[in-house]
């Protein structure tokens, strides 16, 4: 699948790829963090690799290691009444 089509057909990687809007809060060469549409708690982040991946186990050890460790930072960039729910986007 190309990048294009999978930009297409995965909301997360349109996102990720500026192809559809997005409250963006954090993003680096590996993940894009932003506000979530339908928030669960007050503050609810997603957080997705910019490679496209289905589950965890698309992930290399190091880009899964990196979109927890990003995780936790935004988690605990809150302070503790406001803290966030954190999901990932894989
Ligand atoms: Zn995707």
């Amino acid at each position: 699948m190309t990048e294009e089509l999978v930009a297409k057909e995965c909301v997360f990687c349109a996102i990720v790829a500026g192809h559809a809007e997005a409250s963006m809060v954090f993003e680096d060469e590996t993940v894009a963090v932003w506000m979530d549409l339908n928030p669960v708690t007050h503050g609810h982040l997603l957080v997705a690799p910019r490679r496209h991946a289905v589950g965890l186990e698309d992930l290399d050890g190091v880009t899964s290691a990196h979109v927890w460790s990003v995780g936790h930072d935004m988690a605990t960039a809150k302070p503790p009444s406001r803290r966030s729910s954190i999901s990932t986007c894989t």
